[in-house]
């Protein structure tokens, strides 16, 4: 049975007070019952509260990003021991706006990834292709190419680590989802690619969809086979929408 996993990536919003009141209220609105994984993803500054808020509830903190040297003089950067040290074991990787914004290349994913596995971390692995990529006929290149670049160097056993997130970059914040048929398609697609060097983990991976998904668009997008779960922005910033997402599941 693949992870069933609803994620919401605050980005860079919610200051301390907020944050304490988001997860105060999620946690009393998410039904004992809830099949997903509920993930939360903070910015750094207010990790450590919220990884502290969380335990003992079923809900998980992530980071939004990590550095990936052990230490060192990186003005600014957070590694992932740092990351452990406050109970945080879960990190996304590759979010299409570290990558436009913050020059993140495939091969300096791959580190990162290197890095959370010998930290024992999970990790949210972002990709997907950008608006003039699917006009050309190339979506599929680029899926495969960030796929291959930044996890087929990576071990079967170290694939229980890994969770994909499909995020079409011009689905993503603009309120234009991928149908739930392109999102299907492009979810078999990636299991199809990674069966011919993971037989098993093409099964037993979890891929979450991201891109404008909100309440009344989940159900239809996590109801395809291939999606196992969304990564949620916007919609994540509202303890009623979120848990609505995370019941569509
Ligand atoms: P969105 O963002 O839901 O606001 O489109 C998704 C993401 O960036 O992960």
């Amino acid at each position: 049975m693949r992870r069933k996993i609803v994620a919401g990536n605050w980005k860079m919003h919610k200051n301390a007070e907020e944050t304490e009141d988001f997860l105060n209220e999620l946690i009393a609105a998410l039904p004992d019952d809830i099949e997903a994984e509920v993930i939360v993803a903070p910015p750094f500054v207010n990790l450590a509260s919220a990884a502290d808020h969380v335990e003992f509830t079923p809900i998980t903190v992530a980071a939004q990003n990590m550095h990936q040297a052990e230490s060192g003089a990186f003005t600014g950067e957070i590694s992932a021991a740092m990351l452990k040290s406050i109970g945080v074991n879960t990190v996304i990787l590759g979010h299409s706006e570290r990558r436009a914004y913050f020059n993140e290349t495939d091969a300096a994913l791959a580190n990162k990834v290197d890095t959370a596995l010998k930290h024992d971390m999970t990790v949210i692995f972002c990709f997907g292709e950008e608006l003039k990529d699917r006009q050309n006929g190339q979506h599929f290149n680029v899926v495969e190419n960030q796929l291959r670049d930044g996890l087929f160097h990576i071990d079967d056993k170290d694939w229980a680590q890994i969770v994909l997130a499909y995020e079409p970059v011009w689905a993503i914040g603009t309120g234009e989802t991928a149908t739930p048929d392109q999102a299907q398609e492009m979810h078999e697609f990636i299991r199809n690619t990674l069966r011919s060097r993971y037989p098993q983990v093409a099964e037993d991976v979890s891929i979450l969809y991201g891109g404008s998904v909100k309440p009344d668009n989940a159900r239809e997008i996590f109801s395809k086979p291939d999606v196992d779960g969304g990564l949620i922005g916007g919609a994540a910033l509202k303890v009623a929408d979120f848990v609505a997402i995370a019941e569509a599941i």
